[in-house]
């Protein structure tokens, strides 16, 4: 049996909880079974190097975080295996190596001062680069045999820095070239999450919180019998647990389910998780490394239909609404697909599109970081009919929150709607747009954003979805 096993940055953040995940490694060889561990940078690193290269492209040239950094794995890498020389001396190498890095790439920013996707990628995935030595020297500690491995040796992606998509083929021939022979000889492989490489070579990150996808891009390369997620929670829970405190542990879901979750804001799911798994049909599960015993949930093509239809219910912040409106629209033919390519061309992600049936606006949810590019975008392909007052303009509000409602079995239940929009009317939350997925699973509004974790609570509640006391 191979199993991939990904841990988050939480489940790495210190000494004590490194020692843990080497524990279940070393558990799983224990067992007789194939183990390829991937590691997420500890947690709170890669938001300080990403704030380390915003600094120095204002001008800073000091990385003044690293000897912040250097302590803190150094700190983890004395605790888990300070008496052993050879051990310390091979990670203190590398720890010193990846901070080095990092060091002349702020120097440079703050000289060019201008920080490209690419160069952003090249720092923020160091954090990884500074983790897997520590974690593959910590299970070598343990007595079976463990090499720290940089993703960019496996990963084959395209050039579309700060959210690589991998080509599939590529990686499957080397990730199986440098993985089966070390799995074969009993040794567990610690590769870097989050990171991989163009097929020349330059590093590119999959996306913030990609190590998930990570995770499933090497099981389905190694063909793994199974992907496990281990992560600070007991599994997919029926909202975030920070908005609804009685959510509840889902034991089983399906891919779509999970797509859609992790697609509308679920945070413990990187979006594309899903993607590699879903056609070989290998299991994911998710785990908790503070609960390992739990059941966690698991993730399949069939998953387990409730009842209810609604399953889950999630919420995105930091997006913002952009609309294209205007009396004049009507009838018009074209808009909406000038409207729609000039967002493409961006190479912006839209969340959700909806349409007044007067056909007097066109709203598409958009993350606020894309805000402006998209407006602009819009504002020049939509020209010729802002000037003939066809559109009277195209205007954003970042003050809104995405709520989607999802479920398999929401598709041919009636009702759902009207419950949804009554509970919310009942607390009087209104609702600004609305927007049924064609794939019915899925309802998902636009609420203001001061309202959005009221309305999962208002909504989570009516469909009776906590844990029963
Ligand atoms: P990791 O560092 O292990 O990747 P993340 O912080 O990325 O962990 O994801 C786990 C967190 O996701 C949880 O601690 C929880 O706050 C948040 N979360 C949001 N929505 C959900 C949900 N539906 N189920 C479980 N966790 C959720
Ligand atoms: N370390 C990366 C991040 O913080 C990737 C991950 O944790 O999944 O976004
Ligand atoms: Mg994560």
């Amino acid at each position: 049996m191979i199993t991939v096993q990904k841990f988050g940055g939480t489940s790495v953040g210190s000494a004590q909880r490194i020692a843990g995940v080497a524990d279940l490694a070393v558990a799983a060889s224990a067992r007789g079974e194939k183990t390829v561990v991937v590691t997420s940078a500890m947690g709170g690193v890669t938001s300080t190097l990403v704030a380390a290269a915003e600094r120095a492209t204002q001008g800073n040239w000091n990385f003044d975080e690293r000897p912040m950094l250097a302590e803190r794995h150094d700190a983890a890498a004395r605790a888990l295996f300070g008496d052993d020389a050879r051990l310390l001396a091979m990670v203190r190498e590398q720890l010193d190596h990846g901070l080095e890095r990092v060091d002349s790439l702020c120097f440079g920013l703050s000289l060019v001062r201008e920080l490209t996707p690419r160069i952003l990628d090249a720092i923020s995935g160091t954090g990884e680069m500074l983790a897997a030595p520590i974690l593959a020297a910590a299970i070598s500690s343990r007595g079976v045999a463990s090499e720290a491995i940089h993703a960019t040796e496996l990963i084959v992606t395209d050039d579309q820095f700060g959210d690589a998509e991998p080509l599939a083929a590529e990686t499957r021939a080397k990730t199986q070239g440098r993985l089966v022979p070390l799995l074969q000889a009993g040794v567990i492989p610690v590769v870097t999450g989050f990171i991989g490489a163009t097929a020349g070579g330059v590093t590119t990150t999959l996306g913030r919180g990609g190590s998930d996808f990570s995770a499933t891009i090497l099981g389905a390369a190694l063909e793994a019998d199974e992907v496990w997620i281990w992560t600070d929670v007991d599994g997919v829970m029926t909202a975030n647990p920070a908005d609804v405190p009685d959510a509840r542990t889902m034991r089983a879901i399906s891919y779509s389910e999970a797509s859609e979750l992790a697609y509308y804001g679920a945070k413990v799911l990187h979006h594309k998780t899903i993607n590699p798994v879903q056609f070989a049909r290998i299991p994911v599960r998710i785990l908790n490394t503070t609960n390992p015993d739990g059941q966690g949930t698991r993730i399949t093509f069939e998953g387990h239909p409730s009842p209810t239809g609604v399953k889950a219910i999630t919420s995105i912040r930091n997006v913002s609404l952009v609309s294209v409106s205007g009396r004049g629209m009507q009838g018009i033919p074209g808009i909406a697909a000038r409207a729609f390519g000039a967002i493409a061309a961006e190479r912006a992600n839209v969340l959700m599109i909806s349409q007044a049936s007067s056909e007097n606006n066109i709203c598409v949810v958009v993350r606020s970081e894309d805000e402006a590019r998209v407006v602009r975008s819009l504002r020049a392909a939509l020209e010729f009919d802002i000037m003939k007052e066809h559109i009277d303009d195209v205007t954003a509000d970042d003050s809104i929150a995405v709520i989607a409602a999802i479920g398999d079995r929401m598709a041919g239940t009636p009702g759902i709607a009207a419950k949804v929009f009554g509970a919310l009317g009942a607390e009087n939350i209104n609702v600004i747009a609305i927007s049924q997925g064609s794939s019915e699973r899925n309802i998902s509004l636009v609420v203001s954003e001061s309202d959005a974790s009221r309305a999962v609570r208002v909504i989570h509640e009516a469909f009776a979805l906590g844990r029963k006391n």
